[in-house]
């Protein structure tokens, strides 16, 4: 897998305010500067596609411009993903979208066992697409693996992109494990370790809970 981690941008801005224990109690901004990292990560990720000439008509003439050539899928994963979901569409507005259920489900009398369970389910083909898979938080990885291995039988994709947050070592690592080897991963941090309870640490704490509130 090649691994983008960017270098020093205003991303880092965006990035310090949704770890930030106090600033990230304001959902709205935190869902705004999650948005506001999948467009960077998109638009960084979009110098990496395949382009074509195609002639634009003017109303004075033509000129010819390099256009992605490409048809592009998003995939996210419910809930917590819908924030940087939609950072990445407003950059790929014309990409076709999947969405995916996948939750920990944790072990009724161990807290810190838990399977990936995959329910709601809806993508379009994916043969010969541009499949980028969406992840705010690529923590164990084990969500992300599960998701791909879901979307197999919708096709096999060209290529894909994995777009995400914040990692930890241990979920990049599984994720380079278990995805094709030609697999990009767009990702603006990557912290050390996860706590006994899978939460990446520092991380930023449950990130669907701070764009959508708290769950029973
Ligand atoms: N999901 C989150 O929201 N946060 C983590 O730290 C790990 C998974």
């Amino acid at each position: 897998m090649i691994i983008h981690s960017l270098k020093n941008s205003v991303l880092n801005s965006y990035i310090a305010q949704i770890r930030d224990a106090k600033i990230q109690k304001d959902a709205m901004r935190f869902r705004k500067n999650i948005e506001r990292i999948g467009e960077v990560l998109a638009y960084e990720l979009s110098k990496k596609l395949p382009f074509s000439e195609q002639e634009i008509v003017t109303p004075l003439g033509k000129k010819n411009m390099a256009l992605i050539d490409e048809k592009i899928v998003l995939c996210s994963i419910l809930r917590a993903g819908l924030p940087l979901h939609q950072g990445v569409l407003n950059v790929f507005d014309e990409a076709e979208n999947a969405f995916i259920s996948a939750y920990r489900k944790h072990h009724p009398n161990n807290d810190k066992e838990f399977s990936i369970e995959v329910e709601y389910f809806a993508s379009p083909s994916l043969e010969g697409k541009t499949l980028i898979l969406i992840d705010p938080m690529l923590a164990t990885g084990s969500s992300m693996v599960a998701v791909y291995q879901a979307l197999k039988k919708h096709g096999i994709p060209k290529k894909i992109h994995v777009v995400s947050v914040i990692g930890s070592l241990q979920g990049v690592e599984y994720v380079d494990k278990h995805l094709p080897k030609d697999t990009e991963l767009w990702i603006s941090a990557i912290d050390d370790k996860l706590n006994d309870k899978g939460y990446i640490i520092p991380g930023l704490g449950d990130a669907g809970d701070l764009a959508f509130g708290a769950k029973l």
